[in-house]
């Protein structure tokens, strides 16, 4: 399926590896300029050296999106058609020795951070006329996770954030909605099963397609959205996580 977007531009934070890069991927293999960022600089020039290999332009900035500065530095890359917003999870604990710090911290990172991102594109994309954001959230979202309370907490709020406001920019022909990874097979979750190969094989048996999700799945996912052909597709929580959330709706 051709999915009309070739020549667009799109800037996906964090995304040198895991899901962001999944994403980067599949919007490269449709023809999609982008403005990549990440902390680690090597990483993230493999990662636009094997994007340019797709035959699409690659910008890098290195930084922490979570800050002021660096958010600043990625937007100056702009105008954006499409922007897909991502940043590291918070670390796993418990309630009772999360301070206001961590909370802070999380809030930052996974909800302030894709909002103040919204926030200095959207404009342009109402101009424009058409626009896509699509925000990597988690199932948590729709099903707690205990020990990621601070990532439960803080993309809640993100999550009420982009259910007013994808309304109010869906009369300009632009969507946002939100997508929300069960378990992919990532740095990330490695580190959540500590390296720990029975863990891992606990945690696909409970999966029931019996194993974790690619970045590649997730990216191609990323990139429908952000086709023309999602253009009635707004303000949804869509959840990836090989069945895992036993719910009807
Ligand atoms: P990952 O494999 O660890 O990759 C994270 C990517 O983001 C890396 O490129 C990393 O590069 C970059 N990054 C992290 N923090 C950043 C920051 N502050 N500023 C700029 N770049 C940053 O993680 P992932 O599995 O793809 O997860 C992506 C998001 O989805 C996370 O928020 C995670 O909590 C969420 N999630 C993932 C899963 C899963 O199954 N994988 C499930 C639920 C939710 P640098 O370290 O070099 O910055």
């Amino acid at each position: 399926m051709d999915l009309g977007i070739r020549g667009k531009r799109a800037l996906v934070t964090a995304a040198s590896k895991g899901l962001g890069r999944g994403c980067a991927e599949a919007l490269a293999a449709a023809g999609v300029d982008l403005v990549i960022n990440a902390r680690g600089g090597e990483a993230l020039e493999a990662t636009a050296a094997a994007l340019r290999a797709q035959g699409v332009t690659v910008t890098t900035v290195v930084g922490d999106v979570t800050t002021p500065e660096v958010q600043a530095a990625v937007l100056a890359e702009g105008p954006f058609d499409i922007l897909v917003t991502n940043a590291g999870g918070p670390p796993p604990g418990s309630w009772e020795t999360w301070k206001r710090e961590d909370y802070l911290k999380a809030i930052d990172a996974n909800m302030l951070t894709p909002i103040a991102l919204m926030t200095a594109v959207l404009p342009g994309m109402i101009t424009q006329g058409w626009g896509r954001v699509i925000n990597i959230t988690s199932q948590s979202v729709k099903s707690p996770i205990p020990a990621l309370g601070l990532s439960n907490s803080a993309r809640a709020g993100l999550t009420g954030f982009v259910g007013g406001t994808s309304r109010q920019v869906a009369p300009f022909g632009v969507t946002i909605n939100n997508l929300l990874p069960g378990s992919h097979d990532t740095d990330r979750i490695r580190a959540l099963d500590g390296g720990d190969p029975a863990v891992r094989a606990a945690s696909m048996a409970r999966i029931p397609v019996r194993r974790y999700g690619t970045a590649a799945e997730f990216g191609a996912t990323c990139a429908f959205l952000c086709s023309v052909h999602a253009g009635y597709i707004v303000g949804q929580n869509i959840l990836l996580d090989g069945g895992v959330g036993n719910t009807t709706m």
